[in-house]
């Protein structure tokens, strides 16, 4: 199946269904300042680190749908995309450290302070994360043609 994307800022949407059928809907954990416009991912789409919102992402971390905690109306669709720094801490289980670096790095993106709710709310959509986790972190190919 392939990803659904946000087509102003490329971000990965969540998806979200109930009785009128699916919306999509921005991550969690990234305050967008416009209104999600879904459209198919092209090939070769990769997308974020889904933790630290980099752009580089260079693994992916199988995982399966859930209900992210705090948020009722998101749910985490498919696997997390992961670069290098945040693939070592999963790796390593500093998952404690993964919530702090994803929280300063959505703060500095959005020009705000780091705030304890931000720390709560992460953490507590972390640990659901890892009682979805299906496998080992998978990386991804090279990228052909890429500058280096
Ligand atoms: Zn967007
Ligand atoms: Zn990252």
């Amino acid at each position: 199946m392939k990803s659904i994307i946000c087509g102003t800022c490329s971000r990965a949407l969540d998806t979200f269904s109930d009785a009128s059928g699916d919306r999509y809907v921005h991550p969690a954990h990234f305050t967008a300042d416009h209104e999600p416009a879904p459209i198919e991912a092209p090939d070769g789409w990769r997308g974020h680190c889904d933790f630290c919102f980099s752009d580089k992402p260079v693994a992916v971390l199988p995982t399966n749908d859930f209900i992210v905690p705090h948020m009722p109306d998101h749910l985490s669709r498919g696997d997390w995309s992961a670069c290098g720094m945040c693939a070592m801490l999963i790796e390593a289980g500093r998952w404690e450290r993964l919530v702090k670096r994803a929280v300063r790095k959505s703060a500095d993106i959005h020009g705000v302070p780091v705030d304890v709710a931000m720390l709560i709310v992460t953490t507590a959509m972390y640990e659901a994360l890892r009682e979805n986790i299906r496998g080992p972190l998978l990386p991804l190919a090279e990228e052909a043609g890429t500058d280096g």
